[in-house]
């Protein structure tokens, strides 16, 4: 066994490379794409989507496993679909990672399901005290150094967006707590199981596992491995032909590298994300190559004295131009990366 502190879940009673569009599917507004809609992936494995979101569920003769019921009113629908179609109870939810735009929702299954997610959402879902410091990256952009993050100081950060509705008590500026909120706030109901390194749910003759690949996207991620399917779910952490997202908020470098590294050594043919269209394992290759050599250009730079704005001008990660959302990405993915390794240092 690969993994010192394996967790089984079965110890419990209840035993227990298609085309891509020009413009990414998760971009924007996602005007014009479904509501809400049910693909089948493989198998009894399906995909769930509420416009730009995709959640995954795995349907068995003694129940469903859902994982990232997404929020309360995609949860709703899904739980109308399954029952309509299948007429069976949702026996566990996985959540991949503690970010309220894909674990909410919960409760919707609550009164029938075990939910389970990684140990380091325990501490995430609690909000950070009232007189909490920025986290590293945040004192960054905190240029006065009041400890609060105005709203000159986020330009063209996530934070801008809602910033009035972030500044709960209207001081002007945002406290770590204030800030936790826009990720982790909400009505999540936390996972009735933690796990640390991996755990597996048997259910109705099938498998599921969770596998901890380290800090990546979030320090509480986890990789839902269908080993029947042949297929994972990395949610935001991997998605296929699409660089990570905008200013890779909330991310962990280099640790990112040596989890993909981590999810190459796993056996699957299918990569099913929370955004954008299903891939393969070259998938995972190319994103672990691109973050690579961000990672090093940036770390090259920092370590030769340039500034953010000069390494966003030069570092252009050209062999990647023909990934989704590339023009919208690449600049921030390296300001981004600077941000974080100049905070490590
Ligand atoms: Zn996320």
């Amino acid at each position: 066994m690969r993994y010192g502190l394996m967790f089984l879940v079965t110890a419990m009673t209840a035993y227990l490379g298609l085309p891509q569009p020009a413009l990414g599917q998760g971009f924007g507004t996602g005007k014009g794409l479904p509501r809400h809609e049910i693909t089948n992936l493989t198998g009894d494995l399906y995909r769930f989507r509420q416009v730009r979101h995709f959640g995954m569920f795995l349907v068995t003769t003694d129940g469903i496993v859902v994982v990232d019921p997404t929020n309360s009113e995609a949860a709703a629908w899904l739980k109308d679909q399954l029952d309509e179609r299948f007429g069976l109870p949702v026996k566990y939810v996985i959540y991949s990672h503690s970010h309220n735009d894909h674990s909410s929702g919960g409760e919707v299954f609550a009164d029938t399901a075990t939910i389970i997610g990684h140990e380091n959402m325990r501490k995430n879902l609690v909000s950070p005290a009232a007189d909490a410091a920025l986290l590293p990256r945040e004192q960054l952009w905190d240029t006065n150094h009041d400890g609060l993050l105005q709203k000159t100081e986020v330009e063209g950060t996530a934070l801008a967006n809602g910033f009035a509705a972030l500044d709960s008590d209207r001081n002007g500026g945002l406290s770590r707590a204030e800030v936790w909120v826009r990720q982790f706030g909400g009505e999540q109901v936390p996972p009735d199981i933690y796990y640390a390194d991996r755990a597996s749910i048997n259910l109705g003759g099938k498998t599921v596992e969770l596998h901890y690949m380290g800090r990546n996207h979030s320090d509480d991620m986890s990789v839902v491995l269908f080993p029947e399917e042949r297929t994972i779910y990395t949610v935001d952490f991997l998605t296929p032909k699409r660089p990570p997202r905008a200013d890779l908020g909330g991310g962990f470098l280099p640790d990112w590298v040596a989890s993909l590294r981590r999810v190459e050594q796993l056996d699957f043919d299918i990569i099913s994300p929370g955004h954008e269209l299903p891939g393969t394992k070259a998938d995972v290759i190319e994103q672990r190559h691109y973050l690579e050599e961000l990672v090093e250009a940036v770390s090259e730079g920092i370590a030769a004295g340039r500034t953010k704005q000069q390494l966003v001008e030069t570092i252009l990660m050209e062999d990647y131009d023909h990934l989704i959302e590339y023009d919208f990405s690449r600049a921030r993915n390296v300001a981004g990366a600077y941000e974080i390794l100049i905070s490590n240092e």
